[in-house]
């Protein structure tokens, strides 16, 4: 059996006629040979009405609200979704049965909103492969031993799409989105971004981990884990889309440009180098919070936190009177090229595109795929437009 997973985002099933250009590139993987698995997504994106935002606006304090419940909620805009999605199908005359997360064998742990997958039990789903019928799954969603529904935390459909596709030895698994592929740049904010034809897994978890919502970073891990071909493609296009392997390469330095927006930047001066300076990120770690670009100093330390958390962090820092200095609204731009390994002067020719276009730099930061620049988050768009543009992407 030639199994081939293909998940469907939210814009693709936002109307009849795309539903039933879903069904379309199902059934030509069908008169190819394969037999498919389908993954879908809640209908629509923020606003419409069965999109997942929609229905948590309907809890009006998520705080309070049991967790437990929340997920519950949030299953509904996918369960509506595949059920919407195989009506397509049956009109059509082709068989199809709808599985929720946990019908289709996702066991996960019970950390409500963001549940990690303990295993996949893939019986269901191939007893129905055996038989001809099409599965569809919820995507964003599984069970815990329990069977209560969990959900995998936002754009998790991805996730779905992957883990299906590594427990079942997929030929590949396909994500069907409202792009052509993985591109150079989000193309909302560059218009002229271009399609990334072969790319190879490790700079694509860059892609996604900074930022580019395409594809979800896990989604990249499990494909990964199991070499599964992973292909981003359009469902309204017949492009050829994105192939992410082992094996994609890209002959520039840097592959593409992305950003994670909402950022806010924390300084702290210490008078007294002797002090026990770490109780900070013992705090910080207690509270649950995360940090990123830390830069130590014996007088002076700097990192940067999720805006969400900045309230918190702000209480903390004020609760053990540090000295420090917050900005908020930054925007963390990451240059990413598995290319730029060992060649200097790329870190220069950022700082002075940045500079020539009269963008402030808040703080930068390397690794052996990335470059990173926090800059204001009014600068983002020219930024990303300047260094697309400078690195001939
Ligand atoms: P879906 O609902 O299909 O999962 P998403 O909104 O999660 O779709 O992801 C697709 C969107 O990701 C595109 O519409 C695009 O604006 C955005 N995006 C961000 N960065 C990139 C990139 N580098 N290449 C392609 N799309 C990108
Ligand atoms: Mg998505």
């Amino acid at each position: 059996m030639k199994i081939l997973v293909q998940k469907f985002g939210g814009t693709s099933v936002a109307t009849q006629q795309r539903r039933e250009m879903v069904c379309d590139k199902v059934i030509e993987a069908i008169n190819k040979g394969y037999n498919p698995v389908v993954v879908v997504s809640a209908i629509g994106r923020k606003g419409d009405p069965y999109a997942t935002d929609t229905l948590l606006s309907l809890i009006e304090n998520k705080s309070t609200s049991n967790k437990r419940e929340i997920d519950l909620l949030m299953c509904c805009g996918e369960i509506i979704s595949a059920v919407v999605l195989s009506e397509t199908f049956l009109k059509k005359g082709y068989k199809t049965v709808v599985l929720t997360g946990g019908q289709a064998g996702i066991i996960t742990d019970n950390n409500f909103g963001n549940a990690e997958i303990k295993t996949v039990k893939t019986s269901k789903l191939i007893e129905l492969l055996s038989k001809n019928i099409i599965p569809i799954v919820t995507g964003f969603q599984g069970m815990t031993e329990n069977g209560d529904f969990t959900t995998l935390g936002r754009g998790g459909s991805d996730v779905t799409g992957a883990v299906l596709g590594d427990a079942l030895k997929a030929e590949a698994i396909e994500i069907y989105t409202d792009v052509d592929g993985i591109m150079t740049a989000d193309p909302r904010i560059v218009p002229d971004a271009k399609v990334i034809e072969k790319i190879n897994y490790s700079e694509v978890f860059q892609f996604a981990d900074q930022g580019a919502k395409v594809i979800h970073p896990r989604a990249v891990e499990y494909a990964m884990r199991g070499n599964v071909p992973l292909l981003i493609k359009n469902t309204m296009s017949n492009a050829k889309g994105t192939v992410i392997s082992s094996e994609g390469y890209n002959k520039k330095l840097i592959t593409g440009i992305t950003h994670m927006p909402n950022r806010t930047q924390i300084s702290i001066f210490f008078e007294d180098d002797e002090i026990d300076n770490n109780e900070l990120f013992d705090l910080l770690a207690d509270y649950g919070i995360s940090i990123d670009l830390i830069n130590i100093f014996p007088n002076y330390k700097v990192f940067t936190i999720d805006g969400s958390d900045s309230e918190r962090v702000k209480y903390i820092l004020d609760l053990k009177k540090f000295n420090y200095k917050m900005i908020n609204n930054c925007s963390k731009i990451a240059a990413i090229g598995s290319g730029i390994r060992g060649v200097p002067g790329v870190m220069a020719k950022i700082l002075k595109t940045l500079k020539d276009n009269e963008i402030k730099v808040l703080q930068t930061a390397d690794s052996h795929t990335t470059i990173w620049c926090l800059v204001k988050e009014e600068d983002t768009v020219k930024a990303i437009n300047a260094l697309h543009k400078a690195f001939e992407l």
